[in-house]
C-alpha cells in the first residue's frame, strides 16, 4: 500500500490515546508535511500496536510517550519513547528474541507471550528497515524503527 506515513502513525496514535486506561500523556513530534511510503498497512500497524501496548503496559501513570518521526535521507524514523521501569543495559537487545521476557515474575503478572518484538523485527526486516531499543533502567525506554522511503525514485511519482 502506498500511504502518507505521517497521518498513518498519528491515526494508530489516535486509535490507543482514546483507548487508553492509564494517565499517561501522549506527546507527537510529527512531520507537518506528508512523507509517502509503501508498507504492508496490516504488518506495519502491528508492530506499531505492540510497541505502544509495551510502552502503556510499563509505564507507571503518570507517565508520558514521545512519538517522533522524522525523514532522513532514504529512510523514515521512528521512536517511541516511554518514561517506565525500563530494561537492564545487558537485555535490551534481548527483548527482540522469541519468548523473551526480561523478568520471569513480572512478565507472568504482566501477560502476553514474548512474541511481539520477535514478530515486530521479522516484519521490519522484510520491509528492509531496523528496529532497536535504546534503555536506561528505572528511567524508561526508546524503541527505533526505520523503513526505506524510496518514493522519490519511484519515476511514476516525479
Ligand atoms: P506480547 O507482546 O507477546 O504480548 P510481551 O509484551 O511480553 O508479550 P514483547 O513485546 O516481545 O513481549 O517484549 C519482550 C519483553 O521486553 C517484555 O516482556 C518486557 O520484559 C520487555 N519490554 C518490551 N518493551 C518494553 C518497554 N517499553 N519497557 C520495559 N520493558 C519492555
Ligand atoms: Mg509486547
Amino acid at each position: 500500500d502506498f500511504v502518507d506515513f505521517v497521518k498513518f502513525f498519528d491515526r494508530i496514535i489516535n486509535r490507543f490515546e482514546m483507548s487508553k486506561s492509564k494517565e499517561v500523556e501522549f506527546i507527537r513530534e510529527l512531520p507537518t508535511t506528508p512523507i509517502y511510503v509503501e508498507i504492508d498497512t496490516d504488518k506495519i500497524t502491528q508492530v506499531i500496536d505492540n510497541i505502544i501496548s509495551n510502552a502503556l503496559k510499563y509505564s507507571p501513570d503518570g507517565g508520558s510517550i514521545r512519538f517522533k518521526l522524522t525523514n532522513i535521507d532514504d529512510e523514515i524514523l521512528v521512536e517511541i519513547k516511554d518514561t517506565g521501569m525500563g530494561i537492564p543495559k545487558e537485555n535490551v537487545d534481548r527483548i527482540f528474541d522469541r519468548f523473551y521476557r526480561v523478568d520471569k515474575a513480572r512478565a507472568r503478572s504482566m501477560g502476553g507471550t514474548g512474541l511481539g518484538l520477535a514478530i515486530s523485527r521479522e516484519m521490519i526486516n522484510a520491509h528492509g528497515g531496523r528496529i532497536w531499543a535504546e534503555s536506561v533502567e528505572g528511567k524508561g525506554t526508546s524503541v527505533f524503527f526505520t523503513l526505506p522511503n524510496n518514493a522519490e525514485e519511484d519515476g511514476e511519482w516525479e
